[in-house]
């Protein structure tokens, strides 16, 4: 009998062993959480922002504590605890965060700064205090916005209108333009002229008031900084032109489109036109305002009056307001967003300045279109042209033949459609047509430019 109890006796301390040893294996574990990805900017910004994703597998994640120094100042920018059960440990066993801070309002100073981040799990180990992981890194702060400088006036603004924006900034930046509204032009910087940054700006037609017009930058740390800059808003008056549309246009021009698009209305031609000057018109101009809306040109080579198709008369202009009648029925309405130039049939058509061709296709209304990239988002484009004499990539010099005119798209006649383009805004043609205009508004600023370059001052 004594035998038999002493027996269990030794079973149940064996049990027992096992038992408290499977829970110091468990609960007393000594492997550190591990950091599975932190990701931050070269640079921590005024408003800055941490990545952090950490796991611990076995005892689960207990504590997340985020520290930074410099020069004597330490802050906490990030703490978290999460409850841990004295057997099963703590429940987060993975997870991510986000962690933003402020590091101008804590009192850092722009420079190096040593960012601590310690991560402590659930396990019994330390007294109970779980095991740490401590990982140390340096960080940069850069807590100064770009500064900026307007180097340009004469910033007068119409509707339809372009104009040329120049200014200086203190430090290289993510990106940089002007804002007028809710509408963005992007900067530029030419090879030639280093330390200058250049944005064309343009006011849509329909936009016939401004409220507000910055140079804004978003340095490589994210800072923002913005500079309102003055401006002359003047009005301009657009023409209104009634077309009256016949039967033998629409049986000479609407079998062209049937055949390209399915989703015209075949029931009738008229109903075909008025889907055709409509809606396709409308995605037509969409496609062309995303082709143009950057360049890819690095250098600028509007710097003279664009060349105008030779020996041509101007039929329609930029921004007349049609309205179209069939019979006495009006069938529509739309805005002439380029200048019509006619001379004679299958006249040879010029680059009107050195460029880049960035499309040779059919476009819809515009039939055979070319469109040139000059640089710093302006472009120009051909449409109702016959055939193309270049194609897509090909760098064309001021006056290089393209094409010829033909009656392509929703051409009544023979003539060439010539449009400007900045940053995706359909603008005015005659602005850039005219001598007086590029020299006062675009070439005496690149000139000025040139000029501070030359003298000690710099820019
Ligand atoms: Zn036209």
């Amino acid at each position: 009998m004594k035998r038999i109890l002493s027996i269990f006796l030794l079973i149940a301390v064996l049990l027992v062993v096992i038992g408290l040893s499977a829970l110091f294996f468990y609960k007393f574990e000594g492997s550190p959480p591990k950091i599975l990805r932190l990701s931050m900017p070269e640079r921590l910004g005024r408003h800055a922002k941490i990545s952090l994703t950490v796991a611990d597998e076995r005892s689960g994640i207990r504590e997340v504590l985020l520290v930074l120094t410099q020069k004597g100042r330490q802050e906490v920018i990030f703490h978290e605890v999460f409850p841990v059960d004295r057997l099963r440990g703590s429940a987060v066993r993975e997870k991510s965060f986000e962690i933003s801070f402020e590091p101008l309002k804590m009192g850092f100073r722009s420079g190096e700064a040593l960012l601590l981040i310690q991560v402590t799990d659930g396990s019994w180990r330390n007294g109970l205090k779980g095991n740490s992981l401590v990982a140390k890194k340096k960080v940069i702060l850069d807590l100064e916005p770009a500064r900026i400088v307007v180097l340009s006036n004469l910033h007068y603004l119409v509707p339809g209108g372009s104009n040329l924006v120049v200014y200086r900034l203190s430090e290289p930046v993510r990106y940089h333009g002007v804002r007028i509204d809710d509408l963005f032009f992007r900067g530029y910087e030419l090879p030639s002229y280093p330390g200058a940054c250049f944005a064309l700006i343009a006011l849509p037609i329909e936009k016939k008031s401004v409220s507000n017009m910055i140079i804004e930058a978003v340095d490589q740390a994210g800072n923002k900084s913005n500079l309102p800059i003055p401006y002359y808003l003047k009005r301009k008056h657009y023409r209104r032109d009634v077309i009256h549309i016949s039967d033998g246009f629409l049986k000479r021009k609407i079998p062209e489109f049937l055949d390209r698009y399915p989703e015209i209305p075949h029931t009738n031609l008229l109903k075909a036109f008025i889907y055709i000057n409509s809606v396709l018109r409308t995605k037509n101009n969409e496609q062309i305002s995303k082709i143009c809306r950057q360049s890819r040109v690095d250098d600028f080579y509007a710097t003279k009056a664009l060349l105008r198709l030779p020996r041509s008369a101007t039929r329609s202009l930029f921004g007349d307001h049609r309205t179209y009648y069939y019979g006495k029925e009006k069938i529509g309405e739309a805005t002439h967003l380029g200048i019509d130039l006619a001379s004679v049939s299958g006249a040879p058509v010029p680059a009107a300045a050195e460029g880049q061709v960035v499309f040779a296709d059919y476009l819809g209304i515009y039939g055979n279109t070319i469109i040139l990239d000059h640089g710093l988002g302006l472009f120009t484009l051909y449409a109702h042209l016959a055939g193309f004499t270049v194609s897509e990539g090909d760098h064309v010099k001021r006056g290089q033949l393209i094409a010829y005119t033909d009656t392509t798209g929703l051409a009544g006649g023979d003539h060439l459609h010539f449009g400007t383009i900045v940053q995706g805004i359909f603008v005015d043609p005659i602005e850039w047509f005219d001598p007086q205009w590029v020299r006062t508004r675009i070439t005496e600023k690149l000139e000025m430019v040139k000029a501070s370059q030359k003298g000690s001052a710099g820019l």
